[in-house]
């Protein structure tokens, strides 16, 4: 059994006459001629059944026409055989309109015919409109023309309603073909773009030493709150860690970096979620506080300045310990998201020449 559907599955998949085409639009092709084989098959049993010998004919010529398509598709390139089966099916549909009569849907396949021709990755879209349009005139002069005109076979009220019945089946089965294969592609597509987009977005706004947000989402969550105007504003804080060329120049690049993630991660906990802790460049921090003024802010940086100093970085043999600057701002209600950054790297300029580890306010 698995042999037999190894095998079935070959047909659908092997590949085109040349490389670099679109494997696809071959294999949604073989579906639809195979489809049209099988719509041929069951026209004419049911043929027999009824001992209709012509419209049986006219039923083994579909089967035999899209048989020789879905061969060719073997050994030709798939432009042309997208040319091909489109003449061939404008031509079959307008056979079967006269043949079988304008009362049992054969100009449905028209339908399916520009759905083809659009999903198909070949040809300018001006050509394809042309298309639809020829494709729309033949069924509009069919129907004006000859919708009066009695089939040319001859039919029952019965045999026409199964006949309407299987073009109709036919029909929206290759349309639902081609429209299920291609929106499952594009659907997943759209979902793999929207997932790369977020990614994206994270990496350009996060730090990839210390996982904190970088200076471009700070400035950006700075002008948010400005937006937002909170009632008690926000301040911002400036941290620059203590002669921490020092600690590089005495332990290595490596334990200076492991400095940074641990600052990084020291104050992310002792600030609360509403808090952003981003790293601004190389050793220093900026804090933000929305809806908190510059006291409650300060009470908050005294916990983090005394724990960060109890912090033990080791480094083989020993351990030591760091100390941090700061300078707190509060928001000015003045719409300048520059200044009030400013003016904490002014108040930390000030820590930093009055002896370090303190907290400018
Ligand atoms: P101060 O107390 O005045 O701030 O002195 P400092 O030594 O901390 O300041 P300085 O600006 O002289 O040196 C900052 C150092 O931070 C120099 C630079 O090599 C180091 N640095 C910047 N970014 C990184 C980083 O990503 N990793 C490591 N390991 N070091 C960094
Ligand atoms: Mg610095
Ligand atoms: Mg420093």
């Amino acid at each position: 059994m698995r042999v037999v559907i190894d095998n079935i599955k070959a047909w659908f998949t092997k590949d085109t006459a040349s490389e670099g085409e679109s494997a696809k639009l071959l294999i949604v092709l073989r579906i639809l001629f195979s489809s049209m084989m099988l719509y041929g098959i069951v026209g004419s049993i049911y043929c027999v059944c009824t001992r209709n010998i012509e419209a049986m004919i006219c039923y083994m010529g579909t089967l035999a026409i899209y048989a020789l398509m879905f061969y060719s598709s073997y050994y030709i390139k798939i432009i042309t055989l997208v040319i091909v089966s489109n003449v061939i099916s404008v031509a079959c549909t307008i056979a079967g309109y006269f043949l079988l009569g304008s009362t049992v849907a054969v100009q449905s396949f028209f339908i399916t015919i520009v759905v083809v021709c659009y999903f198909s990755g070949y040809g300018h879209y001006i050509i394809k409109g042309i298309f639809a349009l020829f494709a729309c005139a033949v069924y509009y002069y069919l129907e004006t023309r000859y919708g009066n005109t009695v089939a040319f076979l001859p039919f029952s009220i019965t045999e026409r309603v199964y006949i309407r019945l299987m073009n109709i089946l036919a029909s929206f089965w290759c349309v639902a073909t081609v429209c299920y294969i291609y929106s499952r592609d594009s659907q997943h597509l759209e979902g793999k773009l929207i997932e790369y987009n977020k990614i994206l977005r994270q990496q350009a706004s996060t730090d990839t030493l210390t996982g904190l947000s970088n200076r471009r989402s700070a400035n950006e969550f700075i002008e948010k709150l400005i937006k937002r105007n909170d009632e008690k504003g926000f301040c911002v804080c400036m941290c620059d860690i203590d002669f921490f060329k020092k600690v590089n120049d005495s332990y290595g690049h490596d334990i200076g970096d492991k400095v940074l993630a641990g600052v990084a991660q020291a104050l992310v906990e002792n600030t609360t979620d509403e808090c952003l802790v981003s790293r601004w460049g190389g050793e220093e921090f900026l804090i933000i506080f929305p809806n908190m003024n510059g006291d409650e802010a300060k009470l908050m940086l005294d916990t983090i300045r005394a724990r960060i100093k109890k912090i033990e970085f080791e480094t083989g043999s020993k351990t030591f310990s760091i100390t941090i600057t700061y300078g707190l701002a509060e928001y000015g209600y003045d719409g300048n998201a520059e200044a009030v950054v400013k003016e904490a790297d002014d108040k930390l300029y000030i820590g930093k020449e009055n002896g370090r580890d303190q907290i400018v306010f």
